[in-house]
Formats: structure tokens, sequence, C-alpha cells
């Protein structure tokens, strides 16, 4: 569904999905869905003037609910966003909103909730309390569980299909980075973290591989120290997966064979 559809704030839903490849493209559409949320004047679109439009812009709106990754002692955002922080959420969301006529829960990188988070929040999915409306902003709407994702209407900046080729060419970028730093434990945490992947994601992100190894060899400029001849290798290794899959090899096995990749031998 377009981005446009949710500017009508009587035909609101209870729950949304909200997927672009760039974070800040998410942050964009989950504002303009809580404006629609929020807005308390009369008329179909958020006016941007009432005291809830401005509160939102000013970041002080009360029945706005944002939940992201903690972040450690260090300061580093952690890699998942905690159940307790989703519970958190279910305890609040009958509380009623403080200001507006309904409140907004928005998670931000929801690729971050576990399934243990994802099937806490499915309370708010199931039961949706009234007056309240649910955003999970994510890159990757695919990451999310099937009971999650068919109970939200999804909101895209992009086609599925531009997202899935956005998401293999970011895929297959990192792959070779890993590769780059000769770092075979990140490597091969990399393979590990992407053995559920659907079949037709492999096929993509294999053949992104190869072409962006073919592009790279092409322009002659060694990018992050990558020799001509490991370029090659990894060409070949994706052909190989390619291969590999043409005949139904399992997802786990092309995720073997490239963790195992070591361009120094193969
Ligand atoms: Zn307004």
């Amino acid at each position: 569904m377009a981005l446009q559809q949710l500017a009508d704030k009587h035909r609101l839903s209870h729950a949304y999905i909200i997927s672009s490849p760039a974070q800040e493209k998410q942050a964009e559409m989950a504002q303009e869905l809580a404006a629609a949320v929020l807005c308390s004047a009369p008329g179909n679109k958020a006016c941007g003037n009432c005291r809830d439009c401005r509160k939102l812009r000013g970041g002080t709106h009360p029945d706005l609910i944002l939940v992201r990754p903690l972040v450690d002692d260090k300061g580093r955002e952690k890699a998942e966003i905690s159940v307790a922080q989703v519970r958190q959420l279910v305890a609040e969301a009958n509380v009623l909103p403080n200001e507006a006529e309904r409140k907004i829960f928005i998670i931000e990188q929801a690729e971050k909730l576990n399934h243990e988070a994802q099937n806490a929040a499915l309370k708010l999915l199931e039961e949706p309390p009234a007056r309240l409306v649910l955003a999970l902003c994510t890159s990757n709407a695919r990451s999310l569980l099937p009971t999650v994702r068919s109970r939200c209407v999804e909101l895209s900046s992009v086609s599925e299909a531009e997202m899935a080729d956005e998401q293999s060419l970011r895929l297959a970028q990192t792959y070779i980075k890993r590769i780059a730093d000769k770092n075979p434990w990140e490597t091969c945490v990399f393979c590990m973290e992407h053995e559920e992947m659907d079949i037709a994601s492999v096929r993509l992100f294999v053949q992104e591989l190869r072409s962006c190894a073919v592009n790279m060899l092409a322009k002659r400029a060694e990018p992050m120290g990558l020799s001509g001849d490991t370029l090659m290798k990894i060409c070949r290794l994706a052909e190989k997966c390619e291969d590999y899959l043409k005949v139904n090899t399992g997802v786990k096995h092309i995720f073997g064979l490239l963790a195992a990749f070591d361009a120094d031998k193969s």
C-alpha cells in the first residue's frame, strides 16, 4: 500500500509495518502516520497547525511513544530490542491517551525484535486496544514473523521488488567487505545470520554478489584492497552458488560454501 493512502485520519488501521531501505525514510513515513493519528483538527488530513500537530513536530507529544534498541554502557546500540521493552508497551497499551484522541506506538528498527519480542507484540495485534495505533518500522519486512505481518497493513516506500534488490545489494556488499577485511570469523557470523533466508532472496543475493564482483573487476580499482584475483574468485564462488541453487541445494549449504571461502586458498 502506498503512503498517500494513510493520509485519511478517519480510516486508519490499528497496526502498520512501515518499510524502507533507508531509516530516515522510515522515520519520515512514521511521522506522517503519527500526524494522522494525533491531529485533532477537523478534516481528513493532518492539519500541521493544531496543538497536537505542533507538539508532534516539536517532538514533545505525550501520546507518541517511540521504542528503539537500548544503548549499552559503552554507548553502543544493542543488537536486539528486548522482550522487556515490548512487555512495557503492552502494559501501557490500555492506558488512555493523554491529550489526543488516540495514541501511537512506533517501534524503530523492528527487524531487531527477536521472536520472543515479536510474540509479545502479537498481544497488541490480536486484540488491538481501542485508541491505539502501532507502527513497526523496518528495513526488511520479511524479517518479521508471518503472524505479525498478516495482522498489519504494510506501507512501503518502494515496491516489494525494489526492496528485495536493494536488500540483496546491501548483503552482497557486506559479504565482500567481510572478505576484504580478512576476518573469517566475521564472515562466518554473517553467513550464520542469514541461514534462514528464503531461497528466492538467496538467489537474488548470489546474483548480486556476482555482479558486484564483476563491476569491481571492470573498474580495476582494487576496492577495499581486494585484488583482481580475489574478485575473480568471488565471481566463481557466486557462479557456483547459482549453479547449486538451480538444482535446489539448501540455503544452509549455500551459506556454508560462502562461509568457507578463503581467498588465499580457493
Ligand atoms: Zn493537526
